[in-house]
């Protein structure tokens, strides 16, 4: 029997209730009678948290909630809703399960824990609504777990991502002028090389730097470094690629590209750094001026890279005994 308190007792009970009922926005209807019986009974937990969380913040019960929460804490669930929630709860919990194992070693264990839980679920077919609300609750507070959890682990993930983000992008960059590095350029080269349409190379070498640093000093010689650099950024875009390939060597990669275009960016390359001027922050702060020479190649059909490399180096070399200050196209 659901209520089996005695005349005396039921009538104590009913003298508690009536106070409660009567402050809700609700009819004296059996219904509410009900919830509110069973709350100062103090036999239902479930239902008692809800209420008294609703008396906390001075909420007052509409025909809607008390309907519901009758049906969900008090109204005794026939067997057939029971089964429908149960098999409802197993789906989740085993889909759960599933991805918690998954998620490794931690949240496999907590994934069998719910494959047990899953599995009482299913074979208590006539399971009482208040087991399957505490079941529901337990449930809640490992989902919320489970939910933190997964959160930690996201945040670590893009920690880990923007870590390992950072370790790429050092792992391919130069440090002084951020144009790609020496294995960024080398892996560059090599997929131009796999490309049908033949790439261009065009190699460049700060003239007389030598001097630069000794007239200056090495802060200077950075500086000069970097302003080479940021000019090579302005013009060098989209596939192509500009590269620090030594100390004051740089390289640009023009992948499926003909050799007159190459020779039109060296040359605008050239131009743009003859007329820049350098300003030497200092006691003095002068402006000097630097020169370039480049090389220039188109790649013949079967050369290896580092041939293609040594030919567009070689094409340097001649600007550089023609003078400085050129470009020269590789024969
Ligand atoms: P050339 O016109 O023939 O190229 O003359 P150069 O003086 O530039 O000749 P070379 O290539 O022999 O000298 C390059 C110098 O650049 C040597 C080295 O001291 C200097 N250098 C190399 N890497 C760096 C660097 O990262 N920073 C600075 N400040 N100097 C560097
Ligand atoms: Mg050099
Ligand atoms: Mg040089």
């Amino acid at each position: 029997m659901k209520y089996p308190d005695s005349i005396e007792r039921s009538a104590e009970l009913l003298r508690l209730a009536l106070p409660h009922m009567s402050r809700q926005n609700t009819a004296l209807h059996p219904l509410s009678y009900a919830l509110w019986y069973e709350h100062v009974a103090g036999r239902n937990a479930a239902l008692s948290a809800v209420l008294n969380a609703a008396i906390e913040r001075g909420d007052k019960l509409d025909e809607a909630t008390t309907h519901d929460l009758y049906s969900r804490h008090v109204a005794e669930v026939d067997e057939h809703t029971a089964q429908r929630v149960s098999h409802g709860f197993q789906r989740v919990l085993t889909g759960m399960a599933e991805s918690a194992a998954q998620a490794g070693d931690q949240t496999e264990r907590f994934g069998s824990s719910l494959n047990r839980f899953s599995a009482q679920l299913s074979t208590d077919a006539g399971l009482a609504l208040g087991d399957v609300l505490d079941s529901t609750r337990r449930m809640q507070d490992a989902v919320e777990q489970l939910n933190q959890r997964l959160v930690d682990s996201q945040a670590e993930i893009e920690l880990l991502r923007d870590e390992v983000a950072r370790a790429r992008s050092e792992a391919l960059h130069d440090a002084l002028t951020g144009l790609a590095n020496r294995r960024a350029f080398d892996q560059a080269l090599a997929h131009s090389l796999a490309q049908d349409e033949a790439p261009c190379l065009l190699m460049l070498d700060i003239d007389h730097f030598k001097r630069v640093n000794d007239h200056y000093g090495h802060v200077f010689g950075d500086q000069v470094i970097r302003a080479v650099a940021q000019v090579m950024k302005a013009h060098v875009k989209g596939q192509d690629t500009a590269a620090r390939v030594g100390g004051e060597e740089f390289a640009v990669v023009l992948p499926a590209t003909p050799v007159g275009g190459a020779r039109a960016l060296a040359e605008r390359l050239r131009a743009t750094i003859a007329a820049a001027r350098i300003r030497r922050t200092g006691q003095d702060a002068s402006h000097e001026r630097v020169t370039v020479s480049l090389g220039v190649a188109s790649h013949v059909r079967g050369e290896a890279a580092s041939q293609f490399f040594a030919r567009t180096d070689q094409a340097l070399y001649a600007s550089k005994a023609g003078g400085r200050d050129r470009v020269t196209l590789a024969a």
